[in-house]
């Protein structure tokens, strides 16, 4: 194909989103009710989430339609392009070809906003009048407070302290769309209360941005609790993501070898790359599927699969995924937004078949891939993007020893246009590589739940 983009039209956005529940050869275990240690039931769920995400969440239908709602307000950016990076391959003088989906045209400038929307819908339908939420690097807060003043509902965000500093002008855009932010630790709730007693001066975490926020909701009737990442309807609705590319690429003639998305929670890889699992589950497709992840937050590379809280205080169901243990505190000089304890249950089962590979890399090279990325390309990728634009990068240039016409998919899942500040520390050489020490993880792992 000639062409840079290919676009799809607004009638051509997905009906349904794709559950690979249906298709996987193993489940992950149950989450758990911490105070029975039995699997949790919708009426565990119902005092934080609405009836429709709970019946997400355990469906095991390979198709679920997105409702009429959601897809008129999808209509606002979906469908997203795909780009065919053809000054990137001319860059690296590599016959492979490079492709990717752009998920940074939605207003929220990320994937975030696919969930958010849907979130946002079966809470309204079941007469939630306020979603509260935490959010790390901002984007999750945005999308939500998108989402939210869409449907007409209060959003609260517990903001990560340090990333409240960092990024005054995350706070702006959520304010701008009517929500209430919160630095998380806060004096808001007892969860925050308490660990401010603790270590005052803590950067904060999203495992204790997790635990105010559903400590709020739960404690309130027209209050519901909602998570940008991790659960299985999170990952549902991302879907849309790998449809549209799939049907994309089909138009370009080319079928990916390797898929490629970055890994904070799971949700944006996830997206991508369920639908071309479903290919390698149904049809023996030989796609690889490449979960990226920071060396600083190694969750997936480096982690326990074993039963974890989804944050600090243990007010979550405990989720069997792979962990770094939910007390762990990644570092706050990390640049990325990738730096959450644990991962996607749906995506750790699918990396221990080995459906899914998972790799690591260090932010300094990250941040290289992602300025010559930009400069090829023009788009300043987030810098959780970045870690597959530079694993992307590493797939050209194997192609290219190897004289190989691989063709290669990834996900950027958004643009860093605020997130400059990583980028000034990376420009002035003030960003170090931060690999995780193997004695912290021991300390970490060391506080995980006794199941
Ligand atoms: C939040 C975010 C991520 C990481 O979250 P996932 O759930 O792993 O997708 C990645 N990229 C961008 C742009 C984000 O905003």
């Amino acid at each position: 194909m000639d062409e840079i983009k290919v676009m799809l039209t607004e009638k051509e956005i997905p009906t349904h989103w794709y559950n690979v529940q249906a298709d996987m050869p193993n489940l992950p275990k149950p989450p758990l009710n911490p105070a029975t240690g039995q699997p949790v039931t919708p009426d565990d769920l119902k005092p934080i989430f609405p009836l429709g995400l709970i019946m997400q969440e355990a469906s095991r239908e390979r198709w679920i339609e997105i409702p009429d709602e959601v897809r008129e307000i999808y209509r606002l950016w979906r469908p997203t392009p795909l780009f065919r990076a053809r000054r990137l391959e001319k860059t690296l003088d590599t016959p492979a070809r490079i492709f990717y989906k752009y998920e940074g045209v939605s207003p929220a400038g990320s994937h975030k906003l696919n969930t958010a929307v849907a979130q946002a819908y079966y809470n309204k339908k079941e007469g939630i009048k306020r979603l509260t939420t935490e959010t790390g690097a901002g984007q999750w807060g945005t999308a939500l407070a998108q989402a939210c003043n869409f449907f007409g509902l209060e959003c609260v965000v517990y903001m990560v302290k340090v990333s409240y500093h960092q990024k005054p002008y995350r706070r702006s855009v959520m304010e701008i769309f009517g929500a209430t932010v919160y630095a998380s630790p806060s004096e808001n709730t007892e969860a925050g209360r308490k660990i401010l007693a603790q270590m005052p001066d803590t950067p904060g975490s999203l495992g204790i941005a997790i635990s105010e926020a559903i400590e709020d909701a739960a404690g309130r009737e027209d209050t519901n609790y909602s998570l940008g990442s991790v659960l299985n309807h999170v990952c549902l609705h991302q879907t849309v993501i790998g449809l549209e590319a799939k049907e994309q690429m089909a138009r370009a003639g080319c079928y990916p070898d390797v898929v490629i998305g970055c890994v904070g929670g799971g949700s944006n890889f996830s997206g991508l790359a369920f639908p071309f699992a479903y290919d390698k589950l149904t049809r023996g497709a030989h796609t690889r599927l490449v979960a990226v992840e920071p060396t600083a937050c190694p969750t997936l590379t480096r982690g326990l699969h074993t039963y974890d809280f989804g944050d600090v205080a243990g007010f979550t169901p405990l989720l069997y995924m792979h962990t770094l243990g939910s007390k762990f505190i990644p570092p706050g000089i990390h640049a990325g937004g990738l730096r959450y304890h644990g991962d996607a249950p749906l995506l750790c089962q699918l990396v221990a078949d080995g459906i899914v590979e998972a790799q690591a890399l260090n932010q300094t090279e990250v941040f290289q891939g992602a300025v010559l990325f930009a400069r090829s390309e023009g788009i300043v990728p987030a810098p959780e993007s970045a870690h597959a634009v530079q694993w992307a990068i590493r797939e050209a240039l194997q192609a290219k020893e190897a004289g190989e016409a691989r063709n290669i998919l990834f996900n950027l899942s958004g643009h860093g246009l605020l997130d400059l500040a990583a980028y000034d520390n990376y420009l002035s050489g003030k960003l170090v590589d931060y690999p995780l020490p193997e004695e912290e993880l021991r300390k970490a792992l060391e506080m995980l739940p006794k199941v």
